[in-house]
């Protein structure tokens, strides 16, 4: 039977907002000495906002900025939200909506606007959703091209273009999951819709627009980045931003740097968990300067600070540093922290993160304020001091 001081000890736990996954999980909190911190979305508020789009010579920086965006439209990272709620802000946007004046919106009117009356689906076979054909003139509309995969596509008439992958938005929303790649995402406003995407996870993302294989993430992914470039990345990591590369065609097209603001209370918390004897560290997948900025701000030494790790070598780093005898804590929010969570002895998810990182943790900080950390600590400690 479970010692009645355990259980009032979770149930404490849960006013405080922390959720215990069990009463025996509080007993590796006697031994814990030292803490694994991880970096974007735990000590920061993994809500970054882009500073800047650089583009290579030759390139434009609209350009760099609407591919990354089409791809990043399919990532969850903190660093793709900042670039396409860049994008969804950005002037340059040329927007084909075609629809009722709700759907449009306060967007401008395009130029050389024309309303494709008359056209109507037929095609129901592909990801793309329902292809327009043209009923209206039937004299110039009876030619169809079927050999294709794409089923019965629209010849041009007159002197209109035809559009491509024109969506029914009606399925505005919708993910394509039947792949092995992962969700695929269909159009959101006016960006192409990437093809074969891949989120390579700790690293960025892939896939194929307009034609085009573009990546964004890490420059080891993306291509060598032209001297220009370099000076921009080497600038931006030097006052702690996080950038990363943009390329298509094989080729390094451009950088765009965001930033992150570290949590109000992260300070604190970290003060608190070293009051409790415990040593703080940090770790992540971004840069060693980045990572570096926000270790000064919340007082971790640069020696413990674990930089550009990739997600799957996270639990390694867990389980080194208890090869050298450390019993380790482990907080995190991320999918690409779960493994680590379930490695340390004690691991705490931020209730604010993913699913992945709250099933893998003993604990979940509900409210993903670090602070609770060191309560939770303190909690279970006296919890079973009570007991002994
Ligand atoms: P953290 O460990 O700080 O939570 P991640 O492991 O999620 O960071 O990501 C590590 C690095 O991988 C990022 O700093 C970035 O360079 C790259 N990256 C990951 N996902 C993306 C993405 N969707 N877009 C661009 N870069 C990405
Ligand atoms: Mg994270």
């Amino acid at each position: 039977a479970t010692p009645t001081a355990l259980l009032v000890g979770t149930g404490r736990g849960a006013q405080l907002g922390i959720l215990i996954k069990g009463p025996e999980v509080l007993e590796s909190t006697r031994t814990v000495d030292t803490i694994v911190l991880d970096k974007t979305g735990t000590v920061t508020e993994g809500r970054m906002a882009l500073i800047d789009v650089i583009p290579a010579p030759g390139e434009t920086r609209d350009e760099v900025l609407r591919l990354a965006a089409s791809l990043e439209h399919a990532s969850e990272h903190p660093i793709a939200k900042a670039i396409t709620n860049s994008w969804r802000d950005s002037p340059a946007r040329h927007t084909v909506l075609v629809g009722r004046p709700e759907l449009i919106g306060d967007l401008p009117l395009p130029r050389d606007f024309a309303n494709f009356n008359g056209f109507e689906a037929t095609n129901t076979r592909t990801d793309l959703g329902k292809q327009p054909k043209p009923v209206d003139d039937l004299a110039d509309f009876e030619e169809f091209d079927d050999r294709t995969d794409l089923g019965k596509q629209p010849k041009p008439v007159s002197d209109l273009p035809v559009p491509q992958h024109v969506d029914d938005l009606a399925n505005l929303e919708e993910f394509d999951d039947r792949t092995d790649l992962g969700k695929q995402p269909k159009p959101v406003s006016d960006l192409p819709v990437p093809q074969h995407f891949a989120n390579l996870e700790g690293l960025g993302v892939r896939g194929v627009v307009e034609g085009r294989t573009v990546l964004v993430g890490r420059p080891k992914l993306v291509g060598e980045l032209p001297p220009e470039l370099v000076v921009v990345w080497d600038q931006a990591q030097a006052v702690g931003r996080t950038a990363v590369a943009v390329g298509w065609d094989g080729e390094a097209r451009g950088v765009i740097t965001v930033a992150d603001t570290v949590k109000a209370t992260s300070a604190e918390a970290i003060r608190s968990l070293r009051g409790l004897g415990l040593t703080p560290i940090l770790l992540t997948g971004d840069h060693q300067a980045a990572a570096e900025a926000v270790a000064a701000e919340v007082g971790i030494a640069v020696e413990h600070v674990i930089a550009g790790v990739l997600p799957a070598d996270k639990v390694d780093v867990v389980k080194r540093l208890q090869a050298e005898g450390r019993t380790v804590a482990m907080v995190g929010d991320g999918v690409n922290d779960a493994a680590a969570l379930a490695q340390a002895d004690l691991g705490l998810a931020m209730g604010t993160g993913t699913d992945a990182a709250i099933q893998a943790a003993d604990l979940t900080l509900v409210r993903g304020d670090l602070r609770v950390t060191a309560t939770a600590i303190r909690l279970a400690r006296r919890t079973l001091r009570v007991i002994k």
